[in-house]
């Protein structure tokens, strides 16, 4: 599932890199070479048309030339390229070397994705141009009778041609549908991040706290059950700031963040309520409980060494911190997160008063 993922998510990140782009373009490039060049063995070998293969062997020869273009590094080039010569390739087709009843002039129905999985953001205009080519070539085709074509096919053939025409067309649709899916996907999974997110330790955000708090909240008035709340603060952070500089603080917090996140269990909701203070919420947790679990993290923390480079001194450190924990449970009086954090806040100052390095809990009382 995982490597699924992962290919998905590579396929997807591809769309937006010029350079795949450009391996697409060579590769579709490479698959209309192919085709080309095996209608021209079948005009040679089974319909003895010399002039038919001729003629494909030319258009096999004009779209080398993407290759070419790519190579130079004229990626939009190539694009442009590419599809002048296919729409140009089909008009002769179906209007010199067979008549429009073939109905090669469907190949055309590729254009309106085909722009789009090709061609960039950046390059509208191209996109509608050839698209706008696309739609004058169909129509020329379409009304064109060549009464006299190089090849006539048998209906049975014609029908073939026909039915080979539309089954290419509808799997690049599916292929380009497929690729944007997973496109929007994955923009849709990083705009999800951002919003429920804290950007720098990666836990929840203070936002995803206030959702998910409420709803806590809710379940436990309306099934009568406990929800206890630790609010965490770093001991002297702004003084590990002064001395170390910022970006050692912020490697600091990402670690107590990791630790909280790291030892409470999967049904518990962490998140950085502001600069350094963490959130923890205990579903179904009674104070005394939530007061062992504050315990249990705050000596975690403080176990750790985090080994940094300071900014300042400019050389290895190894860094301790500490943190205080305020506590606070609604099993009697589940009014609202509001109360529930205020009563948490108060009981963190006191855990400060005391020296820090410590915590304290309170229950709520009517
Ligand atoms: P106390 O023990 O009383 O909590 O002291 P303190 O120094 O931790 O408390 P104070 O609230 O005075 O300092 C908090 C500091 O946290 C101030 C601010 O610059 C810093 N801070 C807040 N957010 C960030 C952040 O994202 N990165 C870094 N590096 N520092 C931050
Ligand atoms: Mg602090
Ligand atoms: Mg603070």
């Amino acid at each position: 599932m995982q490597s699924i993922d992962t290919i998905n998510s590579s396929v997807a990140n591809a769309l937006n890199s010029p350079e795949i782009k450009a391996n697409i373009t060579n590769t579709v490039t490479l698959v209309t070479c192919g085709l080309t060049l095996f209608y021209a063995m079948y005009f040679w070998f089974f319909l003895e048309k010399p002039t038919a293969t001729l003629i494909n062997l030319l258009f096999v020869v004009s779209y080398s030339f993407t290759f070419l273009f790519t190579y130079k590094h004229f990626k939009k080039t190539a694009k442009i390229w590419f599809f002048s010569v296919f729409i140009l390739h089909i008009v002769i087709l179906t209007t010199q070397v067979f008549s429009s009843s073939v109905g090669f002039h469907y190949f055309l129905l590729i254009l309106p994705s085909g722009v789009f999985l090709l061609f960039d953001e950046n390059e509208q205009v191209e996109r509608i141009l050839i698209f706008f080519l696309g739609l004058i070539a169909f129509f020329i085709c379409d009304s064109y009778e060549n009464f006299n074509p190089l090849v006539t096919l048998p209906a049975e053939l014609e029908r073939a041609v026909f039915v080979i025409s539309i089954l290419i067309v509808m799997l690049e649709n599916f292929f380009v549908m497929f690729v944007f899916s997973l496109d929007i996907s994955r923009h849709q999974a990083e705009l999800k991040e951002m919003a429920t997110k804290d950007v720098l330790t990666g836990i929840n955000n203070r936002r995803t706290f206030m959702l998910v708090g409420d709803e806590l909240i809710a379940h436990a008035k309306r099934y009568n059950k406990q929800l206890s709340l630790i609010l965490f603060d770093i001991d002297f952070f702004k003084k590990i700031n002064d001395k170390h500089g910022h970006l050692v603080g912020d490697e600091a917090l990402k670690e107590v963040a990791q630790v909280l996140k790291n030892n409470i269990r999967a049904s518990d909701i962490i998140a950085r309520y502001g600069g350094e203070e963490f959130v923890v919420l205990l579903p179904e947790t009674d104070i005394n409980a939530a007061k062992i679990l504050a315990d249990s993290l705050r000596e975690q923390v403080a176990s750790i060494i985090i080994p940094l480079q300071s900014n300042h001194q400019n050389s290895q450190i190894d860094l301790r911190c500490t943190i205080s924990g305020g506590i606070s449970c609604c099993s009697i009086n589940a009014d609202s997160l509001q109360a529930l954090v205020k009563q948490a806040d108060i009981a963190l100052y006191q855990a400060k008063d005391a020296g820090r390095n410590c915590t304290v809990s309170h229950h709520l009382v009517k």
